[in-house]
């Protein structure tokens, strides 16, 4: 990067020698900085809800097998049976019972809201949002010209909204957490809707399992297709999506993709069917994130799989709730304790204590992304508590939240 600071841009040009023609700016004088010992940091800092913390093993993995791996067809067998380990590893960490299928697509989970509205639904969904990401997915059924109206029962955040049978809903859906605010919901079939069954038209259940998936306990058969990206409790990096799907699930699809609606081939599940049973995308897939997110599987199922993952991230996010329910200025923002997710924990802060100032000096140490999510515009911090989070790196971040309060 030598010489690139020829041309100031961005805050340099901030600091360019002030013009003698103008009187110099006024600034409130600099408080003293806030320091942190490094012995109370985290070992790691990263605590995002996505992109999220990837563990060394998986760059590790990325440097041993890169020769082999990366930059080769993946058409052929060496990328072709990765995938396939990934197939059969989500399938034994998920518990997946007879006949669910893993399969896999490009574009994440925002791409697979657009392919479920063209390829899953027949005639009307019904949602649960309760946020941000839930009411995404919401808005691409109800806005698709070729299904009815969606039904959507949304709550205040914080709070969690529910699905609930109707006649002529062919597809129920809600987020199992959701990211955007730290509400967890239960995933169970509704009461009075059968179990979807190949052969009838029943309906069938869809969950964003986007940042639940790896780091939460589920039983799929409550489920016809639990989907996700790989960015967060699978720490590797965004760009796929990936779903266990029942038999009812790939009837739909099929079913559908015969019919004479128009479906864009990037979209297309059917295509997703095809080729995910030959370990295989339509289009060309990341390998550097196959390599990380096959690793992480791996990683998982030898730690002792889903209930070791799930204890590990209530561990975690146990010590949030705790800390903020002793804390004199900070408090769990779900009220409710049944609805507080175990991988993001939300924490409230009283008027007095700036949390943007706390999450600001956390990151001028290098923890970051412990911002609220965006929109919900609270004094708020979000903490992410992955699987891959050392539950002994959360005791860190919240003692040095403690003592940065102090400073302040
Ligand atoms: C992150 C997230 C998404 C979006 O995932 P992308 O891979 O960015 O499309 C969707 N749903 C939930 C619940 C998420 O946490």
């Amino acid at each position: 990067m030598a010489g690139g600071a020829q041309w100031p841009t961005g805050h340099a040009a901030q600091c360019a020698p002030p013009n003698p023609s103008r009187p110099p700016v006024r600034r409130p004088p600099l408080s003293r900085p806030i320091s942190i010992p490094d012995h109370m940091l985290p070992a790691d800092g990263r605590f995002g809800s996505g992109p999220s913390k990837v563990r060394e093993d998986q760059v590790g993995a990325l440097a041993r097998q890169g020769r082999n791996l990366l930059g080769t067809s993946h058409r052929q067998a060496p990328i072709k049976d990765m995938v396939g380990r990934i197939r059969t590893g989500l399938a034994e960490f998920l518990q997946a019972p007879d006949g669910y299928e893993i399969l896999l697509g490009l574009g994440g989970a925002t791409t697979f809201w657009d392919a479920a509205a063209f390829g899953l639904v027949q005639e009307k969904a019904q949602h649960a949002t309760f946020g941000e990401f839930g009411a995404k997915f919401a808005s691409a059924t109800n806005k698709a010209p070729f299904l009815a109206p969606s039904t959507i029962h949304s709550s205040e955040p914080g709070t969690r909204a529910e699905v609930v049978a109707e006649d002529g809903v062919d597809v129920y859906a809600w987020p199992h957490n959701e990211t955007s605010t730290g509400v967890m919901a239960p995933v169970k079939r509704p009461d009075g809707v059968d179990r979807a069954q190949v052969g009838t038209n029943g309906a069938l259940i869809l969950v964003d399992a986007t940042s639940a998936a790896g780091g939460a306990a589920v039983d799929l058969s409550e489920t016809d297709v639990y989907y996700f990206s790989p960015q967060k409790n699978f720490a590797s990096d965004g760009g796929l999506w990936l779903g266990a799907f029942s038999p009812a699930a790939i009837e739909r699809i099929e079913q559908i993709g015969a019919s004479d609606r128009w479906i864009p081939e990037s979209l297309a599940l059917t295509a997703a069917v095809e080729n995910s049973r030959k370990n295989q995308t339509l289009n060309t897939p990341g390998l550097a994130g196959l390599v990380m997110l096959e690793d992480q599987v791996r990683w998982l199922n030898e730690q002792g799989g889903m209930a070791w993952a799930a204890a590990r991230t209530k561990q975690s996010s146990d010590l949030v709730y705790a800390w903020a329910e002793a804390s004199e200025f900070a408090t769990p923002f779900v009220a409710r304790p049944e609805d507080r997710s175990t991988v993001v924990a939300t924490v409230d802060f009283d008027d007095a204590v700036d949390a943007a100032a706390i999450a600001a000096t956390l990151r001028a140490h290098g923890v970051v992304d412990v911002e609220p999510y965006r929109k919900l515009g609270r004094n708020q911090l979000r903490i992410a508590t992955f699987t891959a989070v050392e539950p002994d790196d959360v005791s860190a971040l919240l003692a040095c939240v403690d003592l940065i309060v102090e400073q302040l």
